[in-house]
């Protein structure tokens, strides 16, 4: 036997490797297969090396090292799932070179911070792609949708106690300063947005400019007619109907008589409708899903809420599980992108009724409308806000788990749950 018989040992460059102290998870971004590595010294060594910059996924094996079970059993699994396997060294006159994927510079959303000069501005303004506008509130007193659900996704409610508008000139203003940027929707929220003063004017100026428009109504807004279906007739006569979407949301216990008339009135309409439900419990979804195949609705969305008290629910329906994680297949693109922003939350930015304004309804204001303009809000974003950047990478217990990137960026509900970890992977401690 030749003991100094050797292969290269190579694992293949679209295999994303995380490895978190005794555990290693190999990721076939091609085919979504998975190779979980647990306790196994020996073979989280090689890993470990095989993943370190210099060695570019090869590295040198010899017989006494293949030779071991728990290290073939290794090689015989990464080739069965077509991640790598070994070569002969014979054949080659050097180490075979891999391209390991990374995020180019070029690539990067955060490039322009080493810029001199005007390019920044530009640059910066390009990384702006959705913007909600909630244009109004109405006083606790007289109204009862003042609640946190646009915490949690968007959603037509007040946005604070306070009675408030946005001023129709500086919401023009903030629009056009979005001019050259990469925005392609604007979202009209608030509570009751047809009984915004300037909703005629408001709905004028957004059908000149070139892009999708989602306005959100409750389903409840329906009881004052006149403003409900005038709101209707806008959007109806709009010479760029075809980029407007209405989301209306129903949440339970619905008002069953009041449901049936909103769907009758709608339906006869020329506009794009999106029926989106809120679901809090199981019951919810059944009713929801009772409604969509009973009338017919082709376009709908479930939002789940997080009432403080339904957790049971959300660990239920909501929480991931290994196999979910997986079978999003998330790409290689999108593993890379994840370890640099946050892409549920990155270029969006959020105004609500008080002229506070957000990158993220859940983090600290950056600005106010008004005083501040869009660029300012942007660069304070990129430079100082975390939003933008809140990797699964920078919190616990994510930090420890191999799932990190193959995970759903982290989102609104796991500020409203309060834990980062909304998955069934990690639990007491372990993954
Ligand atoms: S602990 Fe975090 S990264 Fe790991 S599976 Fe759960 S949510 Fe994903």
């Amino acid at each position: 036997m030749n003991s100094k018989k050797s292969y290269w040992l190579y694992i293949d460059p679209y295999v994303h490797i995380s490895v978190k102290n005794t555990t290693a998870l190999l990721y076939n971004t091609l085919n979504g297969k998975v190779l979980e590595v647990k306790n196994t010294p020996s073979v989280i060594k090689i890993i470990k090396q095989l993943k370190m910059l210099d060695n570019t996924y090869v590295i040198k094996l010899f017989q006494r090292e293949y030779k071991k079970p728990e290290i073939a059993k290794f090689i015989n699994n990464i080739s069965d799932l077509f991640m790598g396997g070994l070569l002969d060294t014979s054949w080659y006159k050097k180490k075979p070179i891999q391209i390991i994927p990374e995020l180019r510079i070029m690539d990067s959303p955060y490039r322009f911070l080493g810029m001199k000069g005007e390019n920044w501005g530009r640059d910066i303004l390009s990384k702006l792609i959705e913007i909600s506008l909630y244009i109004n509130s109405r006083s606790k007193n007289n109204h009862s949708k003042i609640n946190n659900t646009f915490k949690q996704f968007l959603f037509p409610s007040s946005t604070s106690n306070d009675k408030n508008e946005l001023n129709i000139e500086q919401l023009k203003k903030i629009i056009c300063q979005c001019k050259h940027s990469n925005l392609y929707n604007i979202n009209i929220l608030g509570d009751s947005i047809i009984n915004y003063s300037y909703l005629r004017e408001l709905v004028s100026f957004l059908n000149t400019i070139p892009m999708k428009k989602s306005y959100f109504l409750h389903y409840t807004d329906f009881k004052d007619f006149r403003n409900f279906s005038r709101f209707i007739n806008f959007l109806n006569n709009s010479q760029t109907k075809e980029k407007i979407i209405l989301n209306i949301f129903f949440n339970f216990l619905l008002e069953e008589k009041l449901f049936t008339q909103v769907l009758e009135f709608l339906k006869v309409q020329h506009i794009k409708i999106n029926y989106c439900f809120v679901i809090q419990k199981e019951e919810d979804f059944e009713e929801a899903e009772l409604k969509v195949n009973k009338y017919d609705i082709a376009n709908h969305s479930y939002f789940p809420f997080y009432n403080g008290k339904n957790l049971k629910y959300f660990k239920d329906a909501i929480f991931l599980t290994k196999k979910e994680v997986v079978e999003a297949k998330p790409s290689q693109k999108e593993i890379l992108r994840r370890t640099i922003i946050n892409d549920t939350k990155f270029g969006k930015l959020t105004i609500l009724s008080n002229g506070n304004i957000h990158s993220d309804v859940n983090s600290p204001k950056l600005g106010d409308f008004g005083t501040h303009s869009i660029l300012e809000v942007l660069y304070k974003e990129v430079t100082k806000g975390k939003s933008w950047r809140q990797l699964r990478s920078n919190v616990l217990p994510c930090r420890k788990c191999t799932y990190q990137y193959l995970c759903p960026p982290l989102s609104n509900y796991e500020s409203a749950i309060g834990r980062n970890n909304i998955c069934h992977i990690w639990g007491n401690g372990k993954q």
